[in-house]
């Protein structure tokens, strides 16, 4: 029976910290999130993270439009936002609906804003090991590690998706911490054979339950990024149950990587805080 990653918990625990160091700030930390349509996921995951805000004591704001608006209102309102010195963190919650260029959007944030650590300049400093803003997910799988105190260095990390929102970004942590990486999507023709190899195995592609106990090896980390809906019951990737009997430790769906992501963005509003210079 395996060890079970409690992401909940641990998100408390960092959020705690967080609390602490807004108490300190001289001026409110603050954070705007753009919204654009009503995807009923993206409103979900735009409410933990105000709670989460409002629990530190970040101050929230939600910039909502609606879906036929036009792209440079909305990147008129992000240049308006970096402008402002009083807002530390901005982020476009995903996905966009498809008729806006997403890419467009995202690099007019501002490279000291982006809390979500998407704009082309982070992720080239990212790739080259420079300190920056790092997207949370990945950030969030790398703590959870870390807490656990789970090896990396040496280790086989076979990661499944390759979006620039998880898989990308969490293949350059990786090879940072010296694990070999093999990264599997859709194109995989072998994806059991991969997946059967891996120390530590991360799923992030939102097709529930796609990893069975047969995919997995006896004692391997199993990290769960999916968020799956079905039969409105919130699963992950990875078919819990009977892989949670093979795996050494195993992130569950919810409580594991979703509120690991929100107490990441927390830091990243936090590291974009301090680096911005206090003039008043
Ligand atoms: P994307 O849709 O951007 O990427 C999915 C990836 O999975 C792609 O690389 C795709 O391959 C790959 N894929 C699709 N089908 C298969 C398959 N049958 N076998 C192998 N690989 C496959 O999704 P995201 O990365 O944004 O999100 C992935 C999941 O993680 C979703 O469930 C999402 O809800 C969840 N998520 C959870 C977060 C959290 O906080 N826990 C945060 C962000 C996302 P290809 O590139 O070839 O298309």
């Amino acid at each position: 029976m395996s060890t079970i990653m409690d992401g909940e918990a641990l998100s408390l625990k960092i959020q705690e910290e967080m609390k602490h160091k807004v108490k300190n700030c001289m001026i409110r930390p603050s954070v705007a999130v753009i919204q654009v349509g009503s995807d009923p996921a993206s409103d979900s995951y735009i409410k933990r993270k105000e709670k989460a805000c409002n629990a530190v004591g970040v101050y929230f704001r939600h910039c909502k439009f609606e879906e036929d608006t036009p792209e440079l209102t909305i990147i008129n309102k992000i240049k308006e936002l970096n402008n402002d010195e009083y807002v530390n963190g901005i982020l476009v919650q995903l996905p966009l609906p498809a008729r806006y260029n997403e890419k467009r959007i995202l690099n007019s944030i501002s490279n000291s804003k982006d809390v979500d650590g998407l704009t082309d300049i982070n992720t080239g400093r990212m790739i080259n090991g420079r300190k920056t803003l790092v997207p949370c997910t990945p950030l969030g799988v790398m703590r959870i590690l870390k807490e656990y105190e789970i090896p990396i260095e040496g280790k086989h990390v076979v990661i499944v998706g390759r979006s620039k929102l998880v898989g990308r970004p969490l293949m350059t942590l990786m090879l940072q911490e010296n694990a070999t990486v093999t990264i599997c999507h859709s194109k995989t023709s072998n994806l059991k054979e991969m997946t059967k190899q891996a120390d530590i195995l991360v799923c992030a592609v939102g097709n529930p339950k796609m990893i069975t106990a047969d995919m997995v090896k006896e004692g391997a980390v199993v990290i769960d990024v999916g968020i799956n809906r079905v039969d409105n019951k919130l699963c992950g990737d990875v078919d819990f149950a009977a892989v949670s009997k093979k795996a050494s430790f195993i992130t569950p769906v919810p409580k594991g990587i979703g509120p690991m992501t929100v107490a990441m963005l927390l830091e990243n509003i936090i590291t974009c805080y301090e680096n911005k210079p206090v003039t008043k």
